[in-house]
């Protein structure tokens, strides 16, 4: 049986954060996952991810948002690979709705810098969106989207450079523990380790079976369609939008070099309950929403898509990550239910996995992401 200090279970978008900064203090860590890295089969993949500071889903998210800005250009500099595109984002809904409200609750809680605009002046200023004049807009300069896939790719390269260990492909069926050390059987081999952490995505009710965690997996279709006025491009100033109207909540990045603009519906989605079987084909109730979205938001932009990606959601029961030691065992860390907006977090959920691996606490501050809340209310 192969030992090694540390194993990571999952080597997708946080999986992979995590790898890279127990290899850089000199663990032994092994890597496994069920797939390729990066996959298309998880929730780490799709061209882009929004990052963003005024954070509307809590403003205790804001300080893990400064260190994980710092993260992705740390590692821009060790992967030498441009990560980050920044664009600027505008978040547009009603006055008292979720968004506009959180990330004016945010800002003003953590001194950051966003500009209310009426809608004629959005629209002055980002010719390619048509805003309903009865929503609010805030505009944060500080945002943008990072390339999903290559930040997955330059985290594990990072760690492989760094000394771990990667094995893709294989699959973790059940893991042990036996006093202080995890047994893992895969459909490879047997492995032991003194630390496991498990970032299994959607699989992560599996391999978390006995917490029984309140997790529901969710499907989502992100479609690309031809910009064709051009006023939704990168290169014409176009930025990432997040749009909350009384059907669902809508979001887009702009398309770089040519590319089309892609958009997604952040609110809905079918229930998955096998993530190795989730429909990855187009379905006409798939298009409605966004076409008829498209055609009030983006009228420049085409309606019919020019191709799909479906990816999956894991949500937690409050929208919040969980990330924490599993419970009555020192040996076992977790992270899991990153709830539909979790990737732009990896390089700082990444380190609190590894000082949870490595000394049981951390002084970053994800306290509000622990899993008693939830497992008290389970209760
Ligand atoms: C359509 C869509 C849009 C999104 N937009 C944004 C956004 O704009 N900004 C943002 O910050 N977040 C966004 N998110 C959320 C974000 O992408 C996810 O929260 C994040 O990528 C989750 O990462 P993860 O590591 O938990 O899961 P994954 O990246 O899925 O990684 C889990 C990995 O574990 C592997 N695995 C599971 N079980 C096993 C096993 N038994 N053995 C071996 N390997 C295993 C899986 O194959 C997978 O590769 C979006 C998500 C989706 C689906």
């Amino acid at each position: 049986m192969e030992t090694y200090d540390c194993i990571v279970i999952g080597v997708g978008g946080i999986g992979s954060a995590c790898l890279y900064h127990l290899a850089r203090r000199g663990h032994r860590v092994l890597g496994l996952e069920q797939f390729d890295v990066p996959t298309d089969r998880g929730s780490s993949h799709g061209e882009s991810r929004v990052i963003r500071q005024a954070y509307f889903e809590h403003p205790d998210y804001v300080p893990l948002l400064k260190q994980a800005y710092a993260g992705w250009s740390a590692l821009e500099d060790v992967s030498g690979r441009s990560l980050y595109q920044p664009t600027g984002i505008l978040v547009a809904g009603p006055a008292d709705g979720e968004a506009v409200a959180g990330c004016r609750l945010a800002a003003s809680q953590h001194q950051l810098s966003i500009e209310n605009l009426s809608t004629a002046q959005a629209m002055g200023r980002f010719p390619g969106l048509v805003i309903p004049q009865n929503l609010d807009v805030v505009f944060e300069r500080d945002a943008g989207f990072l390339f999903v896939e290559d930040c997955v790719r330059a985290h594990a390269d990072a760690a492989l450079a760094a000394g771990a260990e990667l094995r893709t492909r294989e699959r973790v069926r059940s893991w042990q523990s036996n006093g202080g050390t995890v047994r893992l059987l895969t459909d490879r081999g047997r492995y032991e380790a003194s630390r496991v952490i498990i970032t299994a995505g959607p699989w992560s009710a599996h391999l978390l079976s006995e917490l029984n965690l309140p997790l529901s997996v969710l499907r989502k279709v992100m479609t690309w369609h031809a910009d064709r006025s051009g006023a939704m491009r990168v290169e014409n100033g176009a930025p990432v939008w997040f749009i909350e109207l009384p059907e669902g909540c809508f979001y887009g990045v702009p398309g770089v070099g040519g590319e089309s603009v892609k958009v997604g519906e952040h609110t809905r989605g079918e229930a998955v309950t096998d993530p190795f079987t989730v429909d990855r084909g187009l379905r006409a109730s798939d298009l409605l929403p966004i076409r008829s979205m498209l055609k009030q938001l983006l009228p420049g932009v085409s309606p019919e898509p020019s191709r799909l990606a479906v990816c999956m959601y894991t949500n937690s029961p409050d929208g919040h990550f969980i990330v924490d030691r599993y419970p009555g065992n020192d040996s076992v860390v977790l992270a899991a239910g990153f709830s539909g907006h979790g990737f732009k977090f990896a390089p700082v959920i990444g380190e609190a996995l590894a000082d949870l691996a490595d000394a049981g606490r951390t002084d970053l501050p994800i306290g509000f992401l622990g899993l008693s809340r939830l497992l008290q209310k389970a209760e």
